[in-house]
């Protein structure tokens, strides 16, 4: 019965025409008491999928009960112009919803098993979407294999299951309309479906049933990561979200775990590389150095002097320009090893003297360096010194202008032998963004007898549990 409604549900949203109906829908269903079941974005950009039940696969047309196909094999489908193929065969509509026969069964998409059921949607360049409209807790049990091993404390896999439903139904309730809920990775939570269930795992998700975190009332945004290397961090530092929950705690609890402490070694190729996979040329690199700190130690601005300039960018960009599983946190400390000769045309621009612009600031600074102009949150920096202009818009990459610009000037001028640092040994502190709960200090107070509701109000100031239905 269940799935028929939820069914009937998944069928009212998906085809209506584009609007807020579908987000009030969702609203209204979490105002009767919880929603039901959330939409997973799980695959995108496809030419084709694979899907199979054990229990048998039905696959139907948007609002017709009769089944496009069924049967207990595995079936490709691909995009194609008009509509998709199922095994080489037409079928002209626009999406498809794949069940087992048995409503109960997981679904196999390329060979990893789901519940709920699944909608293929074409997108407007024919690649194919795939959504997993899934119950919520069943959501949350493969969520939490995602984020932490089953054979963590019960009290810390409590606390993270009740952070993960706060952070989804957050998203469900107050994220304008769009046709799925959270992605299945990291952007949002690490969703793995049935592969990523455990017993102690779904214990811990029905132990905390309904539970979520509120501040005066409101849902908060859970914000959680790996391990804060010792201070979580302010929410208003990475996310612009200054929120009084957020505002980050000292945290004794992680010393000793695995990313507590790490070194990390960039040669000059490395950061170069990274930096131009984002169409953004940098220089010889010749010192990096972190030149302004937040209040939990994390570096909010870092000064990169090179050949051809100087860039100044938030510690969280760095981390997104050279990866995030690369660099571990924006909690760190630069030194170098070895030294290389390269030769730079004007070694005059890049003296160290200049102290770092704050976001909106124009300021001019010591010839040759001339205007520096930061926009808002550092994410458009434009540098013009007496030979060159350079515009990093860490949106978008910057114009094919302004390439043709630092070309004309690129070309002029002499040069000479310096010598760079071969190596930037980077060592810091933690795995993540810093804001919220510290997963691995949430084992460590639960190691230590406290309990989960104990562990959340740690480290998301002055909320509250509260049990919605
Ligand atoms: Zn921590």
């Amino acid at each position: 019965m269940r799935i028929l409604i939820i069914l009937l549900t998944i069928f009212a949203v998906l085809f209506v025409p584009v609007c807020h109906c579908e987000r009030s829908e969702a609203i209204s269903a979490f105002a009767k008491g919880g929603p039901d079941y959330i939409r997973v974005g799980l695959l995108f950009n496809q030419s084709k999928v694979s899907l199979y039940s054990p229990a048998g696969l039905v696959l139907q047309e948007k609002d017709s009960p009769k089944a496009i196909a069924k049967g207990s094999f595995s079936y490709i489908v691909q995009a194609d112009t008009s509509g998709f193929k199922i095994d080489k065969k037409k079928i002209s509509v626009l999406s498809i919803v794949a069940k087992s026969s048995d409503f109960s069964t997981p679904v196999y998409l390329n060979n990893k098993p789901y519940r709920g059921v699944l909608i293929l949607l074409l997108d407007g360049k024919n690649r194919i979407t795939v959504i997993n409209y899934v119950d919520f807790e069943q959501y949350l049990a493969g969520v939490m294999g995602g984020e932490v091993p089953a054979s963590w404390p019960m009290e810390a896999l409590k606390a993270q299951a009740v952070a993960a439903r706060t952070y989804a139904v957050y998203k469900i309730t107050y994220q304008p309309a769009r046709y799925f809920d959270v992605y299945s990775t990291d952007q949002d939570q690490v969703y793995g479906g049935v592969l990523a269930e455990h017993p102690s795992l779904n214990q811990a998700v029905s132990e905390t049933k309904g539970e979520v975190i509120t501040y005066k009332g409101r849902l908060i945004k859970a914000f959680f990561h790996s391990t804060c290397g010792g201070q979580t961090e302010e929410g208003g530092e990475v996310f612009g979200m200054p929120e009084p929950y957020l505002s980050g705690v000292n945290d004794p609890y992680c010393m000793g775990t695995p990313l507590r402490d790490w070194l990390e070694a960039f040669t000059q190729d490395d950061i170069k590389t990274a930096f131009k996979r984002l169409n953004i040329d940098i220089g010889a690199i010749i010192s990096i150095t972190p030149v302004m700190r937040d209040k939990s130690g994390r570096v909010r601005v870092l000064k990169i002097a090179h050949s051809r300039g100087v860039l100044y960018l938030p510690g969280y960009e760095f981390r997104r320009i050279m990866g995030y599983r690369n660099l571990r946190s924006s909690y760190f400390t630069v030194s170098t090893r070895g030294y290389i000769g390269v030769n730079i045309k004007k070694p005059d621009d890049v003296k160290d003297n200049t102290s770092p612009p704050k976001p909106g600031d124009v300021v001019t600074l010591n010839s040759p360096i001339g205007e520096v102009t930061v926009m808002r949150n550092l994410r458009l920096l434009i540098i013009k010194s007496a030979s060159e202009i350079s515009i990093i818009n860490f949106e978008e990459p910057y114009s094919a202008k302004t390439q043709k610009k630092r070309r004309e000037v690129s070309s002029r001028g002499g040069g000479m032998i310096k010598k760079v640092p071969y190596m930037f040994v980077i060592k810091g502190h933690g795995w993540g963004h810093g804001v919220g709960m510290c997963q691995w200090g949430a084992r460590g107070m639960a190691l230590k007898g406290f309990d989960y509701k104990h562990i959340l109000k740690y480290y998301y100031n002055g909320v509250e549990i509260t049990r919605i239905n």
